[in-house]
C-alpha cells in the first residue's frame, strides 16, 4: 500500500513505494552516486570535503552512500564523535573503543540494584523510628 510521505530530500509530498526519496530525488541521487564514483575513479582517493567541493554533491549524499556501502575506501571523513578523518564506520577505533567500553561499563552498573537514592534512604530512616 503506498504512502503519501514528505519527501526527505527536498520536502514534497509523493507517493512511496519502496524509495526514501521522491523520484527527482531518486534521480538526482543516482546521478550523484555516478558523479562521485566517476570523481573517486580519477582521485583514487579523496577527502569528504574534497569530493563536495569539486562534484558539487551535498555531504549528506555523500554521508548516505558511505553507509549504505555505495562508496567502499578511499573517501575519509569524519568521526562522528571527535572529527579525525576515518574511512570505515561511523567512529575512529579509540572512539568505538570508548563507545564500547562505556557501553560495558553501564551495562555492568544496571546489572545490580540500583542505588538507593537520597529519598528511599530518608523512607528507611522514617522505619526504622517507627
Ligand atoms: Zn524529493
Ligand atoms: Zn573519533
Amino acid at each position: 500500500m503506498p504512502e503519501i510521505k514528505n519527501c526527505p530530500g527536498c520536502g514534497k509530498l509523493y507517493m512511496e513505494i519502496g524509495r526514501k526519496l521522491c523520484a527527482d530525488c531518486y534521480d538526482q541521487e543516482l546521478r550523484d552516486e555516478d558523479t562521485v564514483a566517476a570523481y573517486l575513479r580519477e582521485a583514487g582517493r579523496a577527502s569528504l570535503e574534497q569530493i563536495c567541493q569539486d562534484t558539487g554533491v551535498k555531504e549528506a549524499v555523500v554521508l548516505r552512500m558511505i553507509r549504505r556501502g555505495r562508496i567502499t575506501g578511499g573517501v575519509s571523513y569524519p568521526c562522528e564523535a571527535c572529527g579525525r578523518p576515518i574511512e570505515a564506520g561511523r567512529y575512529c577505533p579509540a572512539c568505538a573503543n570508548q563507545l564500547q567500553q562505556e557501553l560495558s561499563a553501564l551495562q555492568a552498573a544496571n546489572k545490580p540494584a540500583e542505588p538507593k537514592t537520597e529519598a528511599a534512604r530518608a523512607r528507611d530512616r522514617m522505619h526504622m523510628l517507627r
